[in-house]
């Protein structure tokens, strides 16, 4: 029972740093969104995933990109830029990327109503992940030479990945909190705040991520140490992406909805 317990926990750890943003982080950005939907947005929405909030879906890419398929979604969970920073279409994955495939899913719902309804639920949840997963700082792949590769480091005495850190552990560390709670502390934008926050286009908010983000890399060495001088550092960058993210995602679900 003792091992079963034991391997239990190592599964369950190694789950939630594998998936992009946390399962809280993605969360937390669509509720922010859910909060900010227009009511006819929301009950349109709804209809299409099953009577489910956008919430309930937030990670669905991560826990579907190895079914069969879905499979061609496996790439789609980052982006890169190049030396300047730019999302351009050399350095965009030919086999689709985040900023790539959540266009697509936007041009695709614009007609929605031709749609099927199978069609239009699964392009919903590519945008409702995807704007999540793009506002990630460690789902941007800088290409510049100028930007150094930290692949491991050590947090808490143990050696993780440092993409992980970024995904869940800097957002479990600075707070105890669930999804709920922490999209009510970060929703507290006035509308003209919001405003500013929405403009632009998913690959504008990209390369803005990809300029925010950078310094990630000049916090720590590969196989570094880090602990919670570390993590109280990451907070504010942290945050400010998940606000950005759920706001931005209700944006994109109001003007199609
Ligand atoms: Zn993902």
């Amino acid at each position: 029972m003792k091992k079963l317990i034991i391997i239990l926990t190592a599964v369950l750890c190694g789950y939630q740093y594998a998936g992009a943003w946390g399962r809280t982080g993605h969360d937390a950005i669509a509720y922010i969104a859910e909060r900010n939907l227009t009511p006819k947005a929301k009950k349109t929405i709804e209809k299409y995933l099953d009577n489910h909030s956008i919430v309930y879906y937030a990670s669905w890419m991560d826990q579907y990109r190895k079914t069969p398929g879905y499979e061609k979604t496996s790439t789609w969970h980052s982006g890169s830029v190049d030396a300047d920073l730019r999302n351009t279409d050399e350095v965009r994955s030919p086999k689709g990327d985040a900023v790539a495939e959540l266009e697509n899913a936007i041009a695709r719902l614009k007609n929605y109503r031709e749609l099927d309804d199978s069609t239009v639920n699964v392009n919903l949840k590519y945008i409702i992940h995807l704007v999540g997963d793009m506002h990630c700082p460690s789902h941007v792949k800088y290409t510049g030479k100028d930007v150094k590769k930290i692949k491991r480091v050590i947090l808490n005495g143990k050696k993780v990945s440092y993409h992980s850190v970024w995904d869940s552990g800097a957002l479990a560390g600075n707070h105890a909190w669930g999804y709920t709670e922490y999209g009510h502390q970060l929703d507290r934008l006035s509308k003209k705040e919001q405003k500013a926050i929405t403009a632009g286009t998913p690959k504008d908010w990209f390369e803005e991520t990809a300029r925010d983000c950078k310094g990630i890399y000049e916090m720590t060495e590969e196989g570094g140490e880090i602990g919670k001088d570390f993590i109280n550092q990451s907070r504010h960058l942290v945050d400010s992406q998940v606000t950005k993210a759920g706001y931005r995602l209700a944006k994109v679900l109001n003007d199609l909805f």
